[in-house]
């Protein structure tokens, strides 16, 4: 039989999840945002800025960089403090649950666990893990629960997108990276899986298909309902076909 043209993968094995902008609309941002007031004007912290300088990076790495664009001469010199600053208000943030997991994230973690593909959670974030066990589920489970592995905030030399924590993440569950399928809404996210020869399924919240699509995801869609299940596991990524009474 000839490949489908939609096959970009081996048969999956194992789904690895960033978390912040993919399962839990985060606070990062909004923390980030707002431990900026004492170290430079935030103004310039758009939501468009956070993703292309912050996201995914490791907490050090996204101050400066942060602090270097929008600080004064020398700002960049107060990263660790203005890391520091984030990680607290992050940290109440969370404790005040000022943060929304996406229905669809769920939706599909859930129906992950009726298919053969184990799943791995693979933030950059410490925190990722405090945020997932906060989301209660039914019959008291937690969004945590629902995943087999979790490198989150693991060290590795180099951030996204480096493809070093995805390879970290394939490692923990035994799977080759050419079997992984990697969810990120970050196109250094989908980067750093095209780096380690994973495919990537970009999930565009913002708006940003194309950023997306130039980072040479294999698919992208703007919600995870969107996805064919059943073809999944052969290392098909396409849309589910349409209900012909939706046509
Ligand atoms: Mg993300």
């Amino acid at each position: 039989m000839a490949p489908s043209p939609d096959a970009v993968t081996e048969p999956l094995r194992a789904v690895i999840f960033d978390v912040d902008g993919v399962l839990v609309d985060s606070p990062h941002e909004q923390a980030w945002r707002e431990a900026l007031a004492d170290f430079a004007d935030p103004s310039g912290f758009t939501t468009a800025f956070y993703q292309a300088y912050v996201a995914g990076k490791r907490r050090l790495e996204g101050a400066r960089a942060t602090l270097e664009r929008l600080g004064g001469s020398g700002a960049a010199a107060q990263a660790a403090a203005y890391a520091e600053k984030k990680q607290a208000v992050i940290d109440r943030l969370i404790a005040e649950d000022r943060f929304e997991a996406f229905p669809d994230a769920i939706r599909f973690a859930e129906a992950l666990r009726g298919l053969p593909l184990r799943t791995v959670l693979a933030s950059a974030s410490k925190n990722a893990d405090a945020l997932l066990a906060r989301v209660i589920l039914s019959e008291g489970r937690t969004l945590l629960s629902l995943f087999d592995a979790d490198v989150s905030g693991r060290e590795v030399p180099r951030g996204k997108p480096d493809p070093a924590l995805f390879l970290l993440a394939a490692a923990a569950v035994d799977t080759p990276p050419w079997q992984c399928l990697v969810v990120e809404d970050a196109p250094a996210g989908i980067r750093a899986a095209k780096a380690g020869g994973m495919a990537g399924l970009g999930i565009a919240r913002l708006g940003d298909e194309a950023l997306l699509r130039a980072a040479r995801a294999d698919l992208v869609l703007t919600s995870l309902d969107e996805l064919d299940m059943r073809a999944l596991p052969s290392g098909v990524l396409r849309t589910r076909p349409v209900p012909p009474s939706h046509i």
